[in-house]
């Protein structure tokens, strides 16, 4: 499968086939160079609530802002809190949580619109970006998926909300971003009972034996899981083989021993594009 996701420079990727069907659509996935934050959050730490410079951390959005053609009072941001809440965002919510955490959008780790001109972000370091687009019914998100969120199944959360919308699961696309791998990925009985519990007995395990009470556990792919028994084609689901743990371009939770800044998951339509209603 070819990567979804494509460096555009050293501060950013897309997800470019998605960009090639719909000019006006962007959606990718931040670097960690290209921004003037120091260490431990060097460079383009893109999270408010990790103890970084607050300034530092805005000159790093309003590059990405400029870079990318998404003005900074566009951006929406939230309060993610590792749970499956997920919030319909609006031009109402503009600019929440875009240049200070204390106004983000709270207890969520999801967003989606049906607007253009709003550029809906989550933060991450190693935890899973999951991206939504329906082409046909005009809508996009994206959720926050550490293991909580997807033994919580936010992904299948989406799933329902926009079928409770009237979109079929043929209409929805979905690619899963940048995120720990599933060597980097240890985790114990605790995480590893609750990943049981989520699955159905006929599905596959996500998950290896490392030794004992210590497993690998592939966090991408227990989504993919997820999203199939959710009812999404197989077709339909694409997987970035990028982990942020083993290449150092990216911060990793993991790796970094939790002292380390944020890269961000996008998606939004600009104006003028053929996106959204509030482009009209
Ligand atoms: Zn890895």
């Amino acid at each position: 499968m070819m990567e979804p996701f494509q460096l555009v420079n050293e501060s950013y990727y897309l997800i470019k086939d998605w960009q090639i069907k719909d000019p006006s659509l962007v959606a990718g996935f931040t670097t960690r160079f290209g921004g003037v934050s120091g260490k431990p959050f060097d460079e383009l730490n893109m999270g408010f609530h990790v103890g970084d410079q607050v300034e530092d951390v805005r000159i790093n959005r309003k590059r990405l802002a400029n870079s990318i053609s998404f003005p900074i009072d566009e951006w929406i941001g939230a309060e993610q809190t590792h749970k499956h809440h997920i919030q319909y965002v609006t031009s109402l919510h503009k600019g929440r949580g875009a240049l200070q955490y204390e106004d983000s959008l709270l207890d969520t780790d999801g967003l989606y619109t049906d607007e253009s001109n709003l550029f809906l972000t989550l933060c991450y370091a190693d935890c899973v970006p999951i991206y939504f687009l329906s082409f046909e019914k005009k809508k996009i998100g994206i959720v926050h998926a550490g293991w909580k969120g997807t033994v919580l199944g936010i992904a299948a959360e989406l799933v329902k909300i926009w079928k409770n919308l009237g979109i079929h699961e043929d209409e929805i696309h979905v690619v899963i971003g940048p995120s720990i791998c599933g060597n980097c990925y240890i985790v114990d009985d605790r995480v590893i009972n609750q990943v049981k519990k989520r699955l159905s007995p006929s599905q596959e395990l996500p998950f290896t034996m490392k030794e004992t009470g210590q497993y690998y556990l592939d966090l991408k792919r227990m989504n993919e899981l997820i999203l199939r028994e959710a009812g999404i084609p197989k077709l339909q689901i694409r997987t970035s083989k990028l982990c942020t743990s083993c290449d150092h371009r990216f911060f990793s939770h993991r790796r970094d021993h939790g002292k380390t800044g944020r890269m961000i998951g996008f998606i939004g339509w600009k104006e003028n594009g053929n996106g959204g209603k509030g482009s009209k």
